[in-house]
């Protein structure tokens, strides 16, 4: 910063010693009605807010760039702030300018970054807005992760394998992640996550784990953490209380709504990895990435924000306890049972607003009368709510009715206090009720009376001066006066003493008024402290009772997200899926939940689903480009996801065992964002699976090795469905759609594997698509009929039928080989195919069996993998 060499004046020095403390983040400097921003960040300021860029002293050899906002517009210039992700300091005047002697005495009183935000409308209602930290301990092995949400009160903490942690970052998508390490942040930045979360590095040398262990027993009011799962040296407990530091860094100590902790391990809940969470389109759609045609989209019904948050958290952490599901499908069966009494339910639900962000601003000494009145009325349905609750008889809503508090007496106190539509601001004045306070009814009467009292002084001198027109009247600057118009000045008693003149009259105070005027400004000024002290008084024991309140929140979220998915169950036609510890999946009628609700004039067509662990692991799907290939592999995931979640599932009857992993990959699908080609992409998230599934997942293969030649892409597909197979450690349920209908062929030399296709009929040369799924294998692609049904010239259609002809003539036999191979090997030319070879057991070729046998695949990057399959080829 250059610019600010020069000489400054004593306000500006006193601005840069400010901005020295917080070089990152953007200074609000309050000077009067207005905020300034002075140098850089007035220009950052002007670009960000499109306000006007000017100087102070302009005509001075260096001017100051200066660009300042109304301090009353400052919300909605905050809010444009946030959402640029940048970080804002706000200094205050701290002292009264007309009382201060010599420079106005200014403080940070706030630092608003995008993590620590308390402000609910700056912020999405249906999701957290997370700031996380990361912390490593020296080894760097293992990654402490926690995460709170001051506008929620939610706070967690887990530790991780650095494996695990970008991904645990993408499936939370904190807004803001600190970190106190360089290195750490560095590599933060490098990881080049696909969306674009604020890195702090939070400077803070004093920081350790038992100072972040005292600041949590602090925050939380207890003297031990092991209720939390939480201990002194664990990396997850450290982050935490790094969360805990930095909010402190921040001025954000006053955080009483945060007072409970809690470990969650990524195993505790289904794995869905960032690559499945996004095929699946859990809680955004491919496409433009919002929330509509989404999965969360569809099931998303929810009455109340706690209900919204919570089913987004838990779309994304289906669970693998089969007692657990069937607590929440329990519940969910009841209500859609109890239909009626739900839907009562859900109307109440609808009265009930963010009672979780109020009750932050309660924690925060920030709520405002109109936000306490709102408070209550959110509180005082829980009696409704409790009698409705009453009707049901599963364990879920009957732990709520026995955990929902009293909350009258807050009510009470509040309602009795304020008056029915308070201002939103303290300073308005008018807040409290008359008999609520006896000094205040008193002030206000004398004030109240002011209004006779000067008409009555208005007739009394007007009589006595023998001015008809003479008018008693107040203004804030020159306070109360009588005014005489110049016609009648002649008229005016001695003991008026003139006060201000203007163009046709003069205004004059008189003793009466005088003594008057300093009892009824004494009496409003007054009123108005009092009414401030009752506020903060008020506000302050809602603020101690925060941690009590904050029990219903949880109890709505939770009746909010029952209650949503029985009406879904209910509107949508799902049944209750069964769950079985024999390794069986079997859906009857299954539907894609979300694409049965986009389409129209056309109904969805319903699918079955059954494999089981001893002769039908893997299903291979074949059929032409459009037919539904890729929506059926999907439903059945999602089928899978919501089950566990608790929810009832698009289908007449689901059988199916608890997965606990979900892997869905689609061949072909770019990362340009993180630089990598469309097939590594493939062939890494592939690895993945193949390292990291269990005998218990499900895997979800769609055209996997299209993204390379073809043979290079077939011979993959076709070891990758073995290896599934075959390994032992894997043996995963899983649904493979292709385009190589050659793999087909695999069905005759594996046991677990089934064919499948989705039926088409040909009508007059033209595709009809019939959308259901057959047993057998698909002899072919379709795919020049889908391209002429996408508008293709009819020239280059003709023209790749003539080619397609010519390349079947070289086709690959089910033993896998061309028709010009078959050729050669007829005229004894042996020039023999990898698959061929693999298959025939004669003594020569067992070297080369073995080889590959004991090939570590787990242990090979896919180069490696393509290399291997290289060097085979040519020993071959
Ligand atoms: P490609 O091989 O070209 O990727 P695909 O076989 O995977 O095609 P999908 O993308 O699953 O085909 O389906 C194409 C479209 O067909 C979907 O967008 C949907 O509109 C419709 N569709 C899919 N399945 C059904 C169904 N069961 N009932 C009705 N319409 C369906």
């Amino acid at each position: 910063m250059k610019d600010t060499e020069q000489k400054l004046t004593p306000m500006l020095q006193q601005y840069m010693d400010v901005k020295k403390m917080h070089p990152d983040k953007l200074l609000l400097f309050r000077m009067g009605d207005f905020y300034e921003t002075f140098f850089d960040d007035a220009k950052l300021a002007s670009k960000l807010l499109g306000i006007t860029l000017t100087a102070r002293d302009r005509r001075s050899d260096s001017p100051v760039p200066l660009a300042g906002i109304p301090y009353h517009a400052l919300d909605r210039y905050m809010d444009k702030l946030i959402r640029s992700g940048t970080k804002v300091v706000i200094c205050e005047q701290v002292e009264d300018p007309k009382l201060a002697k010599g420079l106005v005495k200014r403080e940070v009183v706030e630092i608003i970054t995008p993590g620590a935000i308390v402000d609910d409308q700056y912020i999405d209602g249906k999701e957290n807005n997370f700031l996380a930290a990361v912390y490593t301990g020296s080894r760097k092995k293992d990654y402490g992760f926690a995460l709170i949400d001051i506008s929620t009160g939610d706070f967690h903490f887990t530790t991780l394998r650095s494996t695990q942690l970008a991904d645990e970052i993408l499936r939370k998508q904190p807004v803001e992640i600190v970190v106190l390490d360089d290195d750490l942040l560095q590599a933060l930045e490098e990881l080049r996550l696909p969306y674009n979360p604020v890195l702090t590095g939070f400077d803070n040398p004093f920081f350790d784990a038992s100072e972040g262990y005292q600041l949590l027993l602090n925050q939380l009011g207890t003297t031990t953490l092991d209720g939390f799962g939480a201990s002194q040296n664990d990396p997850g407990t450290i982050a935490a209380g790094l969360l805990i530091s930095y909010l402190t860094s921040l001025k954000k100590s006053d955080l009483n709504h945060i007072r409970t902790l809690r470990r969650y391990a990524i195993e505790e809940a289904m794995q869905l990895d960032e690559t499945s969470r996004r095929n699946l389109e859990l809680v955004k759609n491919l496409r433009s990435n919002t929330r509509e045609a989404s999965l969360i989209g569809v099931l998303d019904q929810t009455k109340t924000p706690m209900g919204a948050r919570l089913l987004h958290q838990r779309l994304l952490h289906p669970l693998i306890h089969r007692k657990e599901i069937e607590r929440r499908l329990n519940a969910v069966y009841e209500c859609k049972d109890l239909f009626h009494i739900t839907e009562d339910i859900r109307t109440l639900l609808d009265t009930i607003g963010d009672l979780s962000r109020i009750l932050s601003k309660a924690g925060t000494q920030r709520i405002n009368p109109r936000e306490l009145l709102t408070l209550t009325s959110y509180l005082s349905t829980a009696p409704q709510l409790v009698s409705m609750l009453e009707g049901f008889s599963n364990d879920i809503f009957t732990e709520c009715v026995e955990q929902i508090g009293d909350y009258s007496d807050i009510v009470r106190e509040i309602e009795d206090a304020l008056v029915e539509n308070p201002p939103v601001q303290i300073t308005d004045g008018n807040l409290f009720r008359d008999g609520y306070h006896k000094e205040l009814d008193e002030l206000r009467q004398i004030s109240r009376d002011g209004k006779g009292w000067i008409a009555r002084l208005e007739q009394k001198e007007r009589e006595e001066s023998g001015i008809p027109s003479l008018k008693v009247g107040f203004n804030k600057v020159f306070g109360y006066y009588i005014e005489v118009t110049n016609t009648h000045l002649d008229k005016v008693p001695e003991h008026y003493i003139g006060k201000q003149t203007l163009v046709n009259s003069q205004r004059f105070i008189s003793p009466d008024l005088k003594e008057y005027e300093s009892k009824v400004l004494g009496a409003e000024e007054r009123i108005q402290n009092i009414e401030y002290e009752l506020f903060v008084k008020i506000r302050a024991r809602i603020f101690e009772e925060t941690p009590r309140l904050l029990q219903y929140v949880g109890i709505i979220a939770e009746i909010d997200f029952i209650t949503n998915l029985a009406w879904i169950a209910y509107h949508n036609n799902y049944c209750r899926p069964a769950f079985n510890d024999e390794g069986i999946l079997e859906i009857l009628d299954s539907r894609h939940p979300v694409v049965e609700r986009l389409l129209v004039g056309e109904a969805f067509i319903p699918n079955d689903i059954s494999l089981n662990h001893q002769d039908h692991l893997i299903a291979l799907i074949t059929g032409p480009n459009m037919a539904g290939k890729s929506t059926y592999l999907r439903q059945v995931g999602l089928i899978a996801v919501m089950a566990q979640m608790g929810s009832f599932v698009p289908a007449s009857s689901a059988n199916m065992p608890v997965f606990d992993k979900v892997f869905t990959r689609v061949g072909a699908s770019d990362n340009l964002a993180m630089g990598q080609s469309t097939f590594l992409v493939e062939m890494i998230e592939t690895s993945n699976i193949l390292n990291s599934a269990t005998p218990n997942s499900l895997i979800l293969l769609d055209e996997i090795g299209r993204g390379t030649s073809t043979f290079d892409g077939l011979s993959l597909a076709w070891s990758i469905v073995e290896y599934i197979h075959n390994i032992k450690r894997l043996k995963s349920m899983t649904l493979f759609a292709t385009h190589y209908h050659e793999l087909t062929e695999l069905e005759n030399v594996l046991d677990g594997v089934k064919n499948y296709n989705v039926s088409v009929k040909e009508w007059n040369d033209e595709m009809v698509f019939v959308r259901k799924i057959e047993r057998g294998g698909s002899d072919q692609s379709y795919g020049i009929q889908v391209a002429r049904l996408a508008g293709m010239p009819d020239k280059v259609i003709r023209r790749a039928k003539q080619i397609l002809e010519n390349l079947e003539a070289h086709e690959l036999s089910p033993q896998g080989l061309t028709a010009r191979m078959r050729k050669q090997l007829a005229s004894q030319t042996p020039q023999r195919d990898i698959f061929e070879i693999l298959y025939e057991k004669t003594e020569e070729k067992q070297g080369l069996l073995d080889e590959v046998r004991d090939l570590e695949l787990d242990k090979m990057t896919p180069l490696e993998a393509l290399q291997y399959l290289m060097e085979l080829q040519k020993k071959i």
